[in-house]
């Protein structure tokens, strides 16, 4: 166990906070050990690959990095495969390794920073795609009573950047693996989502390959989003607010030139980012911190903002867009 351990290297957003304990588990095991020898009145936090939090304040917790690696298929047909990927499996990585191998279904999430065990937490999704299509269930501790259980997709109550885990079992379970369904040729691709089409046409590509989509969805996230390694950011700072008909209503009488996509008879789901934008505060900044100037959903860390100034940011744009159009976005981002 290492004690004041900074946790700049382990957050995408770069924020310089300490952790008041910290030690990498590599396996089940040490991850029973881990709890065991915690002391009952010190906090448990885990960590991943750092790419959904917000780091706000030190860690007054002792700080679980997961170091679980490791891929097997789990059965095979002649039409599927069922993988399975322990929890620190880099997400890309496993992605780029599913193409290799020309298993379909997780194309449209290329270049989706993080690891496999957190993406069942939101329900990872872009590009008309979330993990629920080809989730088929995963392994957990749970940390109370140190039991190994497995969840199905039903039980994981997935919804949209929603499951069972930021509910009511938050903070009760460590993921250690995850198993997905993935289609052997011939794929069923989804291109519609987006401007992938778009992407496809421009690469001179008429009947793509998964590969291909994996491509154009790399292609349009390079050229949209800011790498991490360059400015510390966390992806989409906020969810997209679905909203119920009265509300689309009314907005839409406003704003008739607004982006929306129907959700059901009954809620209307409206882009943040064209809120945030509309709002004015594509590329405001305040110091350090401030929302990106090419991607108004994304809040920045411009070299040493802490998270307490992101924080203040990311509420300056909150009550912005509220005055502005009577909606609250939500934070997609896990603020610690
Ligand atoms: C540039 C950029 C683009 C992004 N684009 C997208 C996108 O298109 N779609 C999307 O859905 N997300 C996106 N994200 C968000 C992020 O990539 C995902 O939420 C990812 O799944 C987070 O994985 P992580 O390993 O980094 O999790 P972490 O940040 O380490 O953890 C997130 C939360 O889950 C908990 N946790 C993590 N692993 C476990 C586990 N095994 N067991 C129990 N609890 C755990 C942590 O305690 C924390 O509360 C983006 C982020 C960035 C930086």
């Amino acid at each position: 166990m290492q004690y004041n351990v900074s946790l700049k290297p382990y957050n995408t957003f770069g924020i310089e906070v300490f952790a008041k304990a910290f030690e990498k588990v590599y396996s089940e095991e040490d991850i029973i050990n881990f709890i065991r020898k915690k002391p009952s009145n010190e906090a448990l936090f885990v960590l991943n690959g750092g790419s959904n939090m917000l780091l706000t304040k030190d860690v007054n917790a002792w700080v679980m990095k997961l170091e679980l690696k490791g891929l097997a298929v789990i059965s095979e047909t002649s039409s599927e495969v069922i993988i399975e990927a322990k929890s620190s499996e880099n997400w890309h990585e496993f992605v780029l390794y599913c193409l290799a191998n020309n298993w379909g279904g997780l194309e449209n999430l290329s270049l989706i920073p993080g690891n496999v065990g957190s993406s069942p937490i939101q329900n990872i999704g872009a590009y008309g795609v979330e993990i629920k299509d080809t989730f088929v269930s995963l392994e957990a501790i749970h940390i109370p009573t140190l039991e190994t259980h497995t969840f199905t997709n039903e039980e994981c109550k997935f919804g949209y950047r929603e499951s069972v885990f930021k509910n009511e079992f938050k903070n009760q379970y460590i993921i250690t693996a995850v198993r997905f369904r993935l289609s052997k040729a011939p794929h069923k691709i989804h291109t519609t989502y987006g401007v992938i089409n778009q992407e496809l046409q421009k690469m001179g590509i008429s009947s793509p390959t998964i590969t291909d989509v994996s491509n154009a969805v790399i292609r349009i996230r390079q050229s949209k989003l800011p790498d991490p390694k360059e400015i510390g950011n966390s992806g989409s700072f906020f969810k997209n607010p679905v909203i119920d008909k009265k509300t689309f209503q009314e907005f839409q009488k406003q704003n008739p030139d607004a982006p929306f996509y129907e959700v059901s008879a009954n809620e209307f789901k409206i882009p943040a980012g064209w809120l945030i934008e509309k709002s004015g505060l594509k590329g405001y900044r305040n110091g350090d911190a401030g929302v990106h100037t090419k991607q108004a959903l994304v809040l920045v860390n411009y070299g040493n903002a802490s998270g307490k100034e992101i924080l203040e940011v990311a509420k300056h744009v909150q009550d912005t867009v509220f005055q502005n159009f009577k909606i609250h976005i939500q934070p997609e981002v896990n603020i610690i």
